[in-house]
């Protein structure tokens, strides 16, 4: 078994973009991320603090909003317009999850889709669906950063992806696709979810259970790759895979902490990066 390391890979690609940010400097155009955070969510605000960390590693210029708990729909999506419409901007991203009084679709149709560096605008998920370019989701473009950097081959492979939520399960399915997979989606209503799992040279679990997939979901000599974040009862971080069962059965597979994780990061840097170089 070998681990694929999501911490070596999104270094290497936090590295590849801090040249080429310097190399844009040096021809004059600074990338700049505006990161709006609304509310006091302990886990957004570590969310958006790594976020900044990164942009400063990298050198994207990081302009940060936070917004009262309180703040009403209109006044973000004001916030968004003016931003917009601000040539110095590269980048928009708002963290979610957003307070309750906000719909959230309504403020990722705001978003200019060429600001869209989280690439959730219908626009950019049409683009991604009729292979265009345009911006891609950021953990499911590091996730395929993680198969190529460790030499899995995708093309002609089964692919089984677990989940089809809009930011993880269907656009890892459509990338899969580009990359020339045979990829089955599953989620809960699939019957018999452990018989299609069995068949997947390359597994991708974004779940939301922790420890959900175990050996008997693997075929012998799997790549598995883990989305999953959780804590369990010792507060020990885990993901949706039970990584000890599963272990011994596959040739490459993401830990957690470790493996897709650093990934989604990495891949923000890159979108501001690309965005300013278009
Ligand atoms: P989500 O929106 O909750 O989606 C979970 C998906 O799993 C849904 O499509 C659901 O099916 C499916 N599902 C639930 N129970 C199932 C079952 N028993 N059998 C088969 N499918 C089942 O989650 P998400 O946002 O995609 O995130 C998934 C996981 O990845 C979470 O643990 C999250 O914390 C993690 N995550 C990690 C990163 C990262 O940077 N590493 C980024 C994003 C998310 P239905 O559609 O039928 O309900």
């Amino acid at each position: 078994m070998e681990l694929i390391d999501g911490k070596l890979i999104s270094q290497q690609i936090k590295d590849e973009c801090k040249e080429r940010c310097a190399k844009l400097k040096a021809e004059g155009k600074e990338p700049a991320l505006a990161v709006i955070l609304v509310g006091s969510d302990p886990a957004s605000s570590i969310y958006v603090n790594n976020k900044k960390k990164a942009c400063e590693y990298v050198g994207i210029k990081s302009l940060s909003y936070e917004l009262p708990e309180e703040t009403t729909e209109a006044e973000l999506l004001k916030l968004i317009d003016g931003l917009n419409r601000d040539d110095s901007v590269t980048g928009i991203l708002v963290q979610l999850p957003l307070p309750k009084q906000i719909n959230e679709d309504a403020v990722i149709r705001a978003i200019s889709p060429k600001k869209d560096v989280d690439g959730f605008h219908v626009e950019n998920v049409g683009a991604l669906c009729v292979g265009e370019p345009g911006f891609v989701s950021c953990t499911p473009a590091g996730i395929i950063q993680l198969l190529k950097r460790s030499n899995v081959d995708i093309a002609g492979k089964n692919c089984v992806v677990i989940g089809r939520s809009n930011i993880v399960g269907k656009p890892m399915a459509l990338l899969m696709l580009r990359e020339n997979a045979t990829v089955t989606i599953c989620h809960s209503k699939t019957a018999d979810l452990k018989g299609i799992c069995k068949q997947a040279d390359i597994l991708i679990v974004a779940i939301g259970k922790p420890r959900f997939i175990n050996s008997e979901y693997v075929k012998e000599g799997a790549v598995v790759i883990d989305v999953g974040i959780h804590r369990d009862e010792n507060n020990k971080m885990c993901g949706d895979v039970d990584f000890d069962d599963v272990k011994d059965h596959v040739s490459k597979i993401t830990p957690v902490p470790g493996g897709v994780g650093p990934m989604t990061i990495a891949m923000l840097m890159n979108n501001v990066i690309e965005a300013k170089e278009r």
